[in-house]
């Protein structure tokens, strides 16, 4: 529990991964203790190698679908594969990643009494009728297809939240994050941002899916951590769940183009048939945030895509 400092201890699941990984830092950075916890199924320990020295970070290898019994103030479960690629590769471990992982964390928050942030998503909405997409949005989702395992673990994640949050009381903040990008992605998870700099970088054709037409709306990882934590520090009453993004919304041949300039690459763009169930549009409708959290994101797409750019050349030149 809090030390004689006040410092708070605070337990962040899927602590290696992407966004993860910059939130432990974050954490740090405000004075706070933390244990990373982690099964390294999709992240990778590069992504906190640098963490590892400070002397109050602890690295924890462990799997949410398992009790965990430790002594924490705070808790942030980030722990669940993200990317299509990674969360078709095993579907069920998914959805028990999501659903277990949740009755776990849950049944922790419920027995020390702490505050639980929720990592959900705005697959929540599914391929959605309604655009943007605001959180009283019920969605359109395909409760048998290939990316439900990730859409149904995600929202009845958010199902036991809300009744942990009902039946016992428990101090929930569930945010529904739409497409985020930045430095630590991993190069080969498949999600278009990677995809797109890496074959870019490597000259490779940029592979579009459909024609390329359907939009998405990137958020830069700095500005969605800010986000989660200011969300966290709300008043007890509020539990969410509120979008976090950015609301400019890019077809992905504009995104493709984007990055083709900023890498000076030659690619060619050549299309792909589209994935199954692949949502037409996605635009975060960020209102709640802004007005409860006083939350917007700030950084502009392109200076976001530097930054991620420059993330992957140095990768690439590592190798
Ligand atoms: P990521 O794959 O980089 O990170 C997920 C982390 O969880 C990885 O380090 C992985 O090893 C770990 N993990 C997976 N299963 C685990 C298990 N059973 N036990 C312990 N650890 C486990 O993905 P990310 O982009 O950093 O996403 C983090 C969270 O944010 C996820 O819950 C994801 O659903 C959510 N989210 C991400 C995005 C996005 O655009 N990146 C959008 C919406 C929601
Ligand atoms: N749990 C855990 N750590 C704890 C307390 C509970 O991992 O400190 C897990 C345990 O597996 C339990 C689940 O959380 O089954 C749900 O806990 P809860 O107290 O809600 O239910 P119960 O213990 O009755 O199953
Ligand atoms: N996509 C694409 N080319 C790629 C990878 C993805 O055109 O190489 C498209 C994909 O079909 C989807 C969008 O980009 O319409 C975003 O895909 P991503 O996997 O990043 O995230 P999600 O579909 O979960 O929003």
């Amino acid at each position: 529990m809090k030390d004689f400092s006040g410092r708070k201890r605070i337990l962040v699941t899927g602590g290696g991964g992407f966004i993860g990984s910059h939130l432990c830092e974050r954490l740090l950075t405000d004075g706070h203790d933390v244990i990373c916890l982690d099964n390294f199924f999709t992240g990778v320990k590069q992504n906190i190698a640098h963490l590892l020295d400070h002397p109050y970070f602890e690295l924890m290898r462990h799997d949410v679908t398992f009790p965990l019994y430790i002594e924490v103030d705070e808790i942030y479960n980030l722990a669940c594969p993200a990317s299509p690629v990674h969360y078709q590769f095993d579907p069920v471990q998914t959805t028990k990643t999501s659903v277990h992982g949740a009755i776990n964390m849950l049944g922790l928050a419920k027995r020390l009494k702490a505050r639980i942030f929720q990592a959900s998503t705005s697959e929540v909405y599914g391929d959605p009728q309604i655009h943007p997409q605001p959180e009283a949005y019920w969605g359109n989702v395909n409760p048998i297809g290939p990316r439900s395992c990730y859409d149904e673990g995600k929202r009845c994640a958010e199902t036991l939240f809300f009744d942990y949050h009902r039946q016992y009381g428990l101090d929930i903040k569930v945010a529904r994050i739409f497409n985020t990008y930045g430095p630590r992605m991993h190069p080969n998870d498949g999600r278009v941002v990677s995809n797109f700099i890496m074959q870019a970088l490597r000259n490779e054709p940029i592979t579009l899916y459909g024609d390329g037409s359907q939009t998405r709306s990137f958020c830069y990882v700095d500005d969605l951590v800010t986000g989660i934590l200011q969300l966290m520090d709300s008043p007890k009453g509020f539990t969410g769940p509120v979008n976090l993004g950015n609301p400019g919304e890019f077809t992905m041949i504009a995104l493709a183009e984007t990055i083709l300039r900023l890498t000076g690459s030659s690619s060619p763009l050549v299309m792909k048939p589209l994935p199954v169930d692949d949502p037409r549009q996605r635009c975060p409708d960020i209102s709640l945030a802004r007005d409860t959290l006083g939350w917007q994101a700030s950084t502009p797409l392109e200076d976001g895509l530097k930054n991620t750019i420059a993330y992957f050349e140095a990768l690439l030149a590592s190798d």
